[in-house]
């Protein structure tokens, strides 16, 4: 009965042009791509917006980490897997948020879903009402789901009016509005300094999901807070590893009561192993990297070529006014297309002329904004864009009403 149920729902997937699939890749993450089929592809669909995935420092630092510390951490964090090189890397990030939370301190976990579901556990109790930008990010929103002591609302993407009124009426004495700081499906930023201000106004805090911003935003790479100057206790910053950063992990940097209650309280810290040293080890060499002149030479190439691709794509978008780009400065660059069936055919089209551009559809978007998901990597060479708006324009000239 299970496998028949199971069954009947994949066919619908199927029906509805809604299946997914893991692709198998046979080389490292990096604008070329092999498939295990042998077919090469230029892809623009990772989040190693900085090209660090596979530097020769981080891969130097990665062999050197394992002969330090070998391959595996052993235990959880407050069992015996809390080495030197975790706290170590708590320091730095601890050092990179002290001018944005004061006596800010971090916490490292194994994941951003993990992070947030830490966070949103830990913290909101049934005094607590959590505020959610509807766009959240799905780890965000689980999160607030194991929650459910906490009063929960919602308010449209961005509609700090409706925020507003939310908070006037709240009537619980913790208040955490929650945001992605950077839209992982849209790319565009989040009014923080405004939300900030609410928060201050309404006595609420300001939790940020900055998965997106890290390593791209501010003058040393160290996200949305840098960018915007931004200073205060009631900032709680999640911060995703495996993106810009290029390895893998997360945590938090927050006030050091908050982060002192997750370590007693977050179960997705607390109930699994910590990350093994080792990467631990990789992702300081990898922060060293994102502040260093490296990483400025690094964001200034790919603003370039988010300037080469936006002012690029306008013919395609004059061509298709059904089409449209949301309003991105960040390396996050959807082409919204609206069905379900365009968006797949199009990807379809690019990959036969070798590019490897993924069509996102709902429920990962609203129904009626599928899309190809673009993201640039300083990787990527203006060659490489060259090549993207060359294909896009050739098939979007090409491809037959849906
Ligand atoms: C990717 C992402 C996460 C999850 O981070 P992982 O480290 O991949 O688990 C959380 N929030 C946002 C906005 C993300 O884009």
């Amino acid at each position: 009965m299970l496998i028949r149920h199971l069954h009947r729902q994949l066919l619908e997937l199927d029906a509805a042009g809604l299946r997914r699939r893991p692709r198998t890749v046979a080389s490292p993450c990096a604008p070329q791509v092999t498939q295990a089929s042998g077919q090469a592809l230029l892809a623009f669909c990772s989040n190693d917006y900085l090209g660090l995935a596979h530097h020769p420092t981080l891969v130097a630092a990665s062999s050197e980490g394992a002969q330090r510390w070998g391959v595996g951490s052993g235990a959880s964090h407050l069992v015996s897997g809390h080495t030197q090189a975790h706290a170590e890397l708590e320091d730095d990030l601890a050092r990179w948020f002290a001018p944005h939370i004061p006596g800010a301190r971090a916490l490292v976990l194994g994941s951003g879903y993990a992070a947030n579901l830490a966070l949103m556990t830990a913290l909101a109790d049934g005094q607590t009402t959590i505020f959610s930008d509807k766009l959240n990010h799905a780890s965000l929103i689980d999160g607030s789901l194991l929650a459910p002591a906490a009063k929960r609302l919602r308010y449209p993407h961005g509609a700090l009016d409706v925020l507003e009124r939310q908070l006037r009426a709240c009537d619980t004495p913790i208040k955490l509005i929650v945001t992605d700081a950077v839209f992982s499906m849209d790319g565009d930023v989040a009014d923080v300094p405004a939300l900030l201000a609410l928060a201050e106004a309404h006595d609420a805090w300001l939790v940020l999901d900055d998965a997106h911003g890290l390593g791209v935003l501010g003058a040393h790479g160290h996200g949305t807070l840098e960018h915007f100057g931004l200073c205060s206790e009631r900032l709680i910053v999640m911060g995703t590893l495996g993106k810009a950063a290029g390895v893998a992990g997360a945590f938090v940097a927050a006030h050091p009561t908050i982060i002192a209650w997750l370590v007693q309280r977050a179960r997705s810290y607390i109930y699994t192993t910590a990350m093994p040293a080792v990467q631990a080890h990789t992702l300081r060499a990898s922060l060293a990297l994102i502040e260093s002149p490296e990483g400025d030479v690094r964001r200034a190439h790919l603003r370039n070529l988010l300037a080469q691709w936006r002012a690029g794509v306008q013919p395609v978008l004059a061509q298709r006014p059904d089409w449209s780009l949301p309003d991105s400065y960040t390396a996050i660059q959807p082409l919204v297309v609206g069905g379900n069936e365009t968006a797949l055919r199009l990807s379809a089209a690019l990959e036969a002329q070798g590019l490897w551009v993924p069509a996102i559809r709902p429920p990962t978007v609203p129904v009626g904004t599928a899309r190809l998901r673009i993201t640039f990597s300083a990787a990527h060479s203006m060659a490489d864009v060259a090549q993207l708006l060359h294909a896009l324009a050739d098939v979007a000239q090409h491809l037959e009403p849906a």
